[in-house]
């Protein structure tokens, strides 16, 4: 075992700060990642603050880590020493039930552990995130990073990345389908990219009309303002599909309008209640779905997908020390468009 330096909150009302938290000794199917970069995901506050009434103090949140190897177990066969590693949501699963032999270890029927506030098998209490120097993984959940991206920018990958492609590939979005991806923060960012390269017709719904500039660079062909209601009129009954990544319960209605018959909006944000009308439903046969991360096969196609298309996040690099500050501003929808801490700030 292991002393690391780390950051966390030791309660839902207070700041992040510096906290030692131990890694185990690596076992023979575990890499060690020396961690470069984390991204901050607005999951992360959510835990800290206990949104989801789950959360273990202390918090470590961190689930976007990219490193490099510094040591291998026995057993490992596809990492070595110095390779560029990510390491996602989760860091095991039962690897027995059907959900996992599918290659879905995100819904693993035992229970999957996530990378932080999961229960952690190997030293009791719950996993420790990526805000922190150092961590160890079982191998089957470290993910091969490409070498032509820029690596810091990859890091949002293994969060916002995954959990916009997997939805946009579960209902198979296709070139010349109308996609609607709603709000514009780290998962939205990377839902217009990933849908604007599999060549659909790429929709932002914001409620922020000063991020419309941006959302085109991004690659949205249109850019419709949620709360015009003259505009989400124009546009009723017209979208394949859309990705809802509001991060709060909020009334889906107005954007189930949009939908055209058959088709189906996929919530990934809202985590608690949402208000639903039947009728804007039934009148049309649409559906309303969720869609939680991505399988860790899943995961590793989207980052090779990423490689070849030369496709990473747009960031904003922050030393540790400025997580506060960075969360205020998420919560505040002012995040262009993922906040990335640079690690070896954590060592100052
Ligand atoms: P984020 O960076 O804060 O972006 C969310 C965006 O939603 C905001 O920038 C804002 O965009 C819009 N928004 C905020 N409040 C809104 C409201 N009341 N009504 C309408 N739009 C609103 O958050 P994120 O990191 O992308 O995460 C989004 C959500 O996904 C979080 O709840 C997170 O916990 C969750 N999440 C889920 C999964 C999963 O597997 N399902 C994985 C990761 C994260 P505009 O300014 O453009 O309106
Ligand atoms: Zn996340």
């Amino acid at each position: 075992m292991k002393k690391v330096n780390a950051y966390g909150a030791k309660a839902s009302d207070a700041d992040l700060e510096a906290m030692n938290i131990d890694r185990r000794d690596i076992l023979p199917n575990d890499v060690k990642i020396e961690i470069d970069y984390c991204g901050v995901c607005h999951s992360d506050i959510h835990q800290v603050r206990n949104d989801w009434g789950n959360s273990k103090y202390p918090v470590v949140p961190g689930h976007e880590i990219i490193g490099h190897v510094v040591e291998v177990g026995d057993e490992v066969k596809n990492f070595k020493k110095g390779d560029l590693v990510g390491v996602g949501c989760m860091v095991d699963s039962c690897q027995e039930c059907d959900a996992c032999k599918e290659d879905l270890e995100q819904y693993c029927e035992n229970g999957m552990v996530a990378t932080y506030n999961g229960q952690d098998k190997h030293l009791g209490g719950h996993t420790f995130g990526g805000y922190s120097e150092m961590v160890v993984v079982r191998e089957k959940f470290v993910l091969k990073v490409p070498e032509n991206l820029d690596t810091a920018a990859v890091a949002p990958l293994l969060c916002a990345g995954i959990t916009t492609w997997s939805p946009l590939r579960q209902w198979n979005v296709k070139k010349g389908d109308k996609v609607g991806v709603v709000g514009l923060g780290g998962l939205g960012h990377m839902g217009i990219k990933f849908a604007h390269a599999l060549g659909a017709h790429t929709v932002m719904i914001t409620t922020s009309p000063s991020k419309a500039e941006d959302a085109k660079r991004l690659g949205a062909d249109e850019v419709l303002i949620s709360k015009d209601e003259d505009q989400m009129k124009k546009h009723q009954g017209s979208f394949d599909f859309i990705l809802n990544t509001v991060p709060v319960g909020h009334d889906t209605n107005p954007y189930i309008a949009l939908l055209k018959r058959d088709a189906t909006m996929t919530l990934v944000g809202a985590i608690d209640e949402v208000d639903v009308h039947g009728g804007g439903l039934v009148m049309g046969r649409k559906r309303l779905a969720g869609s939680l991360i991505g399988g860790i096969k899943e995961t590793q196609e989207m980052l090779d997908f990423c490689g070849e298309h030369d496709i990473v996040s747009d960031i904003e690099m922050i030393d540790m020390q400025n997580i506060n500050e960075a969360y205020e501003r998420v919560v505040n929808s002012d995040v262009k468009y993922r906040f990335v801490i640079d690690m070896k700030s954590i060592k100052n």
